[in-house]
């Protein structure tokens, strides 16, 4: 183990590199992208972290100053700064990220009486591996406990590197605590070389996971807005391939009651006709808000194509889910905003409760041949189409 070393210049080298490239690499991501909030504070972090070791290598040319007081500083300004960019990243309280800035001028401070007053390169070692311990446990805190929901697994690949960074810390503060006094920092002990090397495996860990996450999140960004209809904001057919069967088998799982309505918008071509395309989008729009203010929250409502809406009704049996289908029906009747149309505007329902062994495509099929119905009776109608039947046919019931 004597025998192995690892040269403090090269690492510093290092160090300054890969910091330099992610920095300067986020950075032109963040400005020409989509602004993602706390990443400009962690691409300027890195700068800094490959800043101060910049100054260290100027040493025995350039003063203490510059060399120790100002290096050692901007270190822990950097780190400080990871602090900041995730906490804000990751929607964290910065309380704890104010406090470490108030601790930074007193650090700073000892490193400064630890170069010039009372001289011990092994006490200057010990301030600022407190000081890193700290800010690095603190991020990786904020990255586990933000409340953005972001993907997992780079979280805690970030929460890690930065744990192993301060445990890391921690462990340098007691051995140098234990150790003899040095002499020159650049010809230091094996501790001192690896924390060199932990930093740069930290910047990269931390640089590769925060891409990761913010490639998860335009992941993420594209899956909801390919299920989002445009017009109305509501959840679109695609949705029917994701969300839907997961609503559908939690129900099956919990032996619950599912039913589905489909609904139409009378004559909508007439509305068009008369009013024009866009009073049409208007009235598809209001009619989707007449929606989904009125049904209880665990409704989810699909807009399935044109004018035709597709509710979905966890816990609800063919019965509620009418009494849900008829109110609607007479709030769209009823809704002022619609007064002034020329065409009345009127809906079309049709209910099916799901049957424990009915397929989710024959369930929707049968609400959809109820809804037929209601339009064939004269529209402005509810139906039920159960599983039963009558005289051989099937038993439409309808409830207006
Ligand atoms: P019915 O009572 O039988 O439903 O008669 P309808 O006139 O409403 O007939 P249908 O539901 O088949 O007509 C749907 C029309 O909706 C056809 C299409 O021109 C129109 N449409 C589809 N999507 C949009 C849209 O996004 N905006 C507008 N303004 N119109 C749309
Ligand atoms: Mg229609």
């Amino acid at each position: 183990m004597d025998n192995f070393s690892l040269d403090i210049r090269t690492l510093n080298f290092t160090i300054i590199l890969f910091s330099c490239i992610y920095s300067i690499g986020l950075m032109f991501y963040q400005y020409s992208q989509r602004k993602i909030l706390g990443l400009t504070c962690f691409a300027i972090s890195l700068l800094f972290i490959g800043a101060g070791p910049m100054l260290l290598s100027f040493r025995n040319g350039v003063s203490d100053w510059v060399t120790v007081v100002a290096s050692n500083t901007i270190i822990l300004l950097g780190f400080l700064l990871t602090l900041y960019g995730v906490s804000v990243f990751r929607a964290y309280s910065l309380k704890v990220a104010n406090w470490l800035t108030v601790a930074l001028p007193i650090a700073s401070g000892l490193t400064y009486y630890f170069t010039f007053h009372v001289p011990s390169i092994r006490m200057r070692i010990i301030v600022i591996s407190i000081y890193l311990s700290t800010v690095t446990l603190a991020s990786a805190v904020a990255m586990m406990k933000g409340e953005n929901n972001d993907h997992r697994l780079p979280m805690i690949g970030m929460a890690t590197s930065l744990c192993g960074f301060s445990i890391f810390m921690a462990a340098r503060v007691i051995w140098s605590h234990f150790d003899v006094e040095l002499t020159s920092f650049m010809t230091a002990g094996l501790i001192h070389q690896l924390t060199f090397l932990f930093s740069i495996c930290l910047v990269v860990s931390m640089s590769f996971c925060m891409l990761w996450l913010i490639n998860a999140r335009l992941l993420t960004s594209i899956k909801e807005l390919s299920a989002q209809d445009a017009l109305t904001g509501l959840l679109n057919r695609r949705a029917m391939e994701g969300v839907i069967p997961e609503i559908v088998e939690k129900a099956r799982l919990k032996q619950e009651h599912l039913s589905i309505i489909m609904t139409d918008i009378d004559n909508f071509k007439h509305i068009n006709d008369a009013c024009g395309h866009l009073s049409g989008d208007e009235t598809i729009v209001k009619v989707a808000k007449l929606m989904t203010r009125y049904l209880p929250p665990s409704a989810q409502v699909i807009r399935f194509g044109g004018d035709e809406f597709m509710i979905v009704l966890p816990c609800h049996t063919a019965t509620q889910a009418a009494a849900h289908a008829e109110k609607l029906r007479e709030l769209v009747r009823t809704e002022p905003c619609f007064e002034n149309s020329p065409k009345p505007v009127t809906m079309s329902f049709g209910v099916a409760q799901k049957d424990k062994t009915e397929s989710l495509h024959d369930v929707i099929s049968r609400s959809d041949h109820a809804l037929y119905h209601s339009k064939k009776q004269g529209r402005d109608k509810v139906t039920v189409l159960s599983t039963e039947e009558e005289f051989g046919r099937p038993f439409y019931q309808q409830s207006a």
